[in-house]
């Protein structure tokens, strides 16, 4: 299928990269720097922006999401990089080898290839308050967020048997941990062993929300009234990838056990030729700094990609 691309404003690039997070925009200081065309279309949702700071980047711990981010940004225009406040809608191959790309303000873009680091939407639990504390003193990721509560009262809430790895994982950043069921019925018997020997509390029944007090989490309340006292809580989210158009352009996607990711081989590239996908997009594992590496590398090998195309067409000329 062929767009209507835009005549207007410059619309061919080498290189379109669909999300401008630490993927995306690592990807494009890659690209850029090689002297390729590059346009960012970032729509301006990164996964971490709850929260006030960012950790586990060396050279940029503590640093905010926001203005890591501001900075990316910088450095990748002062190469060239095209960047656009927008959301890519469409993209479809073409008759070029390359694809059709279309942006929610109506602009229409060609690309040679696709590079797509949408990042992912963590879909939690219902339980009242988790909504509004997340990123705060509802918690996912101990690596991100463990040394700054350190020490205190942990509630864990399981949203599935999988849990019981993230009781254990956070019973090393505080010895009073609390693990609550809430909906899981039951836990085979090597969990309740290895729970046990790391010191962490089980406790059975439906929790019904967080207890905030002056703008700080104070305890877990259960369905039946009891209220745990705890000062930071821990849950894993459902993962939704953002893969809409990968899967669109007919992208594989393999089972895993967090759920359908798309599949990509070490260097990012998917199973539709062109396309390079990176980041919490193919994957929830992946911190910041894992973003930054697995685009920077997408870029790379997009920029090999590009370049040896090029070659050969004109070696067979
Ligand atoms: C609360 C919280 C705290 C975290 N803290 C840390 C931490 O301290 N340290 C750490 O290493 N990791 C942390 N993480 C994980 C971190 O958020 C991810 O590792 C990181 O955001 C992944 O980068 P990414 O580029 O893959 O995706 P993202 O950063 O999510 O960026 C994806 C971008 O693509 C855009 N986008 C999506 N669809 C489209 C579209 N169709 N068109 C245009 N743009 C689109 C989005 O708006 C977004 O801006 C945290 C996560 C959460 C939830």
């Amino acid at each position: 299928m062929d767009m209507d691309i835009d005549e207007s404003a410059r619309s061919a690039y080498d290189a379109v990269v669909v999300g401008g997070g630490a993927a995306g925009l690592s990807a494009a200081l890659a690209l850029g720097r090689a002297r390729r065309s590059v346009l960012v279309v970032d729509a301006g949702e990164p996964r971490n922006a709850p929260a006030a700071h960012m950790h586990g980047y060396l050279s940029r711990d503590g640093m905010s999401p926001a203005d890591f981010l501001a900075t990316g940004r910088r450095e990748v225009a002062a190469y060239g990089v095209e960047l656009a406040e927008d959301r890519v809608t469409e993209a479809v191959a073409d008759a070029s080898e390359g694809f059709g790309v279309r942006l929610a303000s109506g602009r229409a873009v060609h690309a040679r290839r696709l590079i797509v680091t949408t990042g992912l939407v963590d879909e939690l639990p219902a339980v009242e308050g988790v909504a509004e504390r997340w990123g705060r003193d509802v918690l996912h990721c101990p690596y991100c967020h463990g040394w700054e509560v350190r020490d205190q009262p942990f509630g864990v809430i399981a949203t599935s048997a999988l849990s019981t790895h993230q009781a254990l994982m956070v019973s090393q950043w505080s010895n009073d941990v609390t693990f609550f069921l809430h909906t899981v019925d039951t836990l085979p018997d090597e969990d309740w062993r290895r729970l046990a020997a790391a010191g962490v509390s089980v406790v059975v029944g439906e929790v019904a929300g967080v207890v905030v007090e002056d703008d700080r989490l104070t305890g877990v309340r259960l369905t039946d009234g009891r209220v745990h006292p705890r000062s930071a809580v821990f849950v894993a989210p459902r993962f939704r990838p953002r893969d809409g158009l990968l899967t669109a352009l007919g992208a594989r996607t393999d089972e895993t056990p967090y759920g359908p990711f798309v599949a990509v081989d070490e260097t990012g590239r998917t199973s539709v030729p062109g396309v390079w996908a990176a980041g919490n997009a193919t994957g929830p594992a992946e911190q910041v700094v894992n973003a930054a590496s697995a685009g920077y590398r997408a870029g790379v090998t997009v920029n090999a990609d590009l370049l040896f195309a090029d070659v050969d067409a004109k070696a067979t000329a």
